[in-house]
């Protein structure tokens, strides 16, 4: 029996609501709603929800971890599905993801994306790809330390294996909006930096359910957004940042 959107009906309703805050959020910057997309994040749901998502017409879903890509990709394979990952990538497990997600957003180091561009090549597969970079000053964060990011993206030229499509980041954990917002307007000013100097980065991946309007007002041409369209996750976030806590 084909899943329908029917069984998860808080589903249609909560992809409508978000999408008219995104909307509001661009209209109080001053920007134009169609700028901004949302990514769906659907880390920790299984199929059943996801094929539902689907049905509403989504076809994007961002995944935390090589493993549940793996275990959806499969039993969703009918469905089309862009995967795209957007969390910490170890060397040693590029293989699925070189062979499954159709983006990475979260490249953050050389020893990574030299590893991705070996198994795509051997996966004769190009794909497009954000560079991470930790805007916090947060001791453990994931991301590339923003000094790095000329080097890096130079580094990258050299892999034709992946289109640098953009930066993606993930804000300080604080209930202080100005200091949000400060790592959201360092990773704008980052892409002005590295497109003065000849790079061509178009997209901003920044902002999740609790903090999308300031990442709006910064500029985010993507919002990446799970926990105010699936509801709320049955693990806590030190599961997927498991450095940041502890
Ligand atoms: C889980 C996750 C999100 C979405 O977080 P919500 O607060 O549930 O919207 C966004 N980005 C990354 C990297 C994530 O791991």
């Amino acid at each position: 029996m084909t899943q329908a959107s029917s069984d998860f009906p808080y589903l249609a309703s909560h992809w409508s609501t978000i999408r008219q805050r995104v909307d509001a959020a661009c209209r109080e910057a001053g920007r134009d709603p169609a700028e901004v997309s949302i990514l769906p994040v659907s880390k920790t749901f299984g199929p059943e929800v996801i094929r539902a998502a689907v049905a509403l017409g989504l076809h994007r879903f961002g995944e935390n971890k090589v493993q549940e890509i793996r275990d959806k990709a499969g039993p969703l394979a009918d469905c089309g599905i862009d995967w795209v990952m957007i969390g910490h990538l170890q060397t040693n497990k590029t293989k699925d993801v070189a062979r499954l997600a159709s983006e990475v957003q979260s490249l953050d180091r050389p020893e990574l994306a030299e590893a991705l561009h070996r198994r795509l090549q051997i996966e004769g597969r190009v794909i497009d790809v954000l560079v991470q970079v930790k805007t916090s000053r947060e001791e453990s964060k994931y991301g590339l330390p923003p000094e790095q990011l000329p080097d890096f993206l130079d580094m990258l030229r050299g892999y034709d294996t992946m289109r640098v499509r953009g930066l993606m980041t993930l804000a300080i954990h604080s209930s202080d909006p100005q200091e949000v917002r400060a790592c959201f307007r360092l990773l704008r000013e980052l892409r002005a930096q590295a497109n003065a100097q000849g790079h061509d980065l178009k997209r901003l991946s920044m902002g999740m359910s609790g903090d999308f309007p300031l990442a709006i007002a910064e500029g985010a041409t993507e919002v990446r957004i799970g926990t105010a369209i699936f509801g709320s996750r049955p693990y806590p976030d030190d599961y997927y940042w498991p450095e940041i806590t502890k």
